[in-house]
């Protein structure tokens, strides 16, 4: 008999695996042989050396995206970042107003921060997007007002891969004196990001979706003067005393090489896997009432977004056997509803539930990339041949 299939992950949006040149220096931080020192412990050697390794990771961070190394806070991950951007910005110049801006498509931790923030008072305006799923930094410009405390819009999104033009939003919060904060998780390590042109005063990022460990992540915050945050984890005054607990001192390394990686590698990467997602589309396309959401925009290298006509998306999941895809993103799922990114691009929300997220990565193959297609394109065969009717009823 012929041994099973190995899985294959096509879910790189929702976490990536750890890159084993990051494993191998995390470890180097662990045993009782190690660097396991507390970094803020500077009395003796071995703390002064744990110190110096969580340096150099900040300078790694730093250099992918242009930033200056005291511009980089480590934090628990991009959730909290963007947690801390919000309520950082807002607690530093509620005397300033209420009101804050950000787009209908954003990741769950600003949507749902934003809530918290309307629940206590505060008013937010959801910018929409188009079919596309793209921002129109005209819209940013409208609903700019003198009492807006922040601007808030990410640069990929996780579901589509649709680049926003964070340049032009940017640009117009900057000439009304509005910070504006980037998500910037699905961007880093697979775009051009150079944060000492670029007019953002506050960035999030995660290693874990750039092949470094989960739970640990930054906060860019812009070197001006006029742009303070509040805290909003109060303790040792770790990190310049804007975010307190004791340095993850692996975590933070591994988030070093990861990123140094991407500095090197990245690019290459990215083109490399651009095509593989490409070769899928172009199997994919050739199935019947298929779409292709955000095609019509600049897309990062490695999300596919398909809506499969008439179908149910979790019924063809079931049928796709080892192949680990998503249904929207790893966060709208676990609420089990339809996404919200593809809803504010004009999808009903049967046509979101029929829509599968496919995401390739580093260690995606061609082999692995022909398989899925055959895998995906018998399923939504069978599924369609089975029960077309209650498909279409449940999709419509
Ligand atoms: C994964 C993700 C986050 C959350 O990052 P964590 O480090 O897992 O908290 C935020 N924004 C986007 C766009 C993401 O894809």
């Amino acid at each position: 008999m012929a041994s099973a299939p190995s899985p294959i992950y096509l879910d790189y949006a929702a976490t990536t695996p750890v890159d084993p040149r990051v494993i191998q220096e995390m470890a180097r931080f662990m045993g009782p042989d190690g660097l396991f020192a507390n970094p803020s412990s500077v009395t003796h050697a071995p703390g002064r050396a744990a110190r110096a390794a969580v340096e150099e990771a900040r300078a790694e961070v730093a250099a992918l995206v242009g930033a200056r190394e005291r511009e980089i806070y480590f934090t628990s991950g991009a959730t909290e970042s963007n947690n801390w951007a919000w309520r950082g910005l807002v607690a530093a110049r509620r005397d300033r107003g209420r009101h804050l801006v950000t787009s209908r498509i954003e990741h769950a931790s600003v949507l749902d921060t934003a809530q918290a923030l309307e629940a206590e008072g505060f008013r937010v305006s959801y910018l929409p997007c188009d079919r596309e799923g793209r921002v129109d930094p005209e819209r940013v410009r409208e609903a700019l007002t003198p009492e807006t405390l922040l601007c808030s819009v990410m640069h990929v999104n996780n579901e589509t891969g649709v680049i926003q033009d964070i340049q032009a939003i940017g640009k117009l919060c900057r000439e009304r004196g509005v910070p504006f904060h980037v998500d910037a998780v699905q961007s880093a390590g697979k775009l051009p990001i150079d944060l000492s042109t670029l007019p953002v005063d506050l960035m999030s990022f995660s290693a874990h979706k750039v092949y470094g460990p989960k739970g640990i992540g930054a906060l860019y915050v812009r070197h001006d003067p006029t742009l303070v945050l509040e805290p909003l984890i109060h303790g040792g005054g770790q990190e310049r005393g804007l975010r307190a607990g004791t340095l993850a001192t692996h975590q933070i390394v591994g988030f070093g090489v990861a990123f140094r990686i991407a500095r090197e590698e990245g690019m290459a990467d990215a083109a490399r896997i651009g095509r593989l997602r490409d070769a899928l589309w172009a199997r994919l396309s050739r199935l019947e009432r298929i779409r292709l959401n955000g095609g019509g925009a600049p897309r990062a290298c490695g999300h596919l977004s398909v809506s499969f006509g008439g179908v149910n998306g979790e019924s063809l999941i079931f049928f796709l056997g080892d192949l680990a895809v998503a249904q929207g993103s790893a966060c709208s799922s676990a609420r089990g509803e339809p996404s919200h990114v593809l809803q504010a691009m004009g999808l009903t929300p049967g046509e979101a539930e029929s829509t599968l997220r496919m995401t390739l990565g580093r260690f995606t193959t061609v082999e692995e990339v022909e398989r899925a297609a055959e895998c995906i394109a018998q399923a939504y065969a069978r599924l369609s041949v089975l029960a077309p009717d209650a498909a279409r009823r449940q999709a419509g």
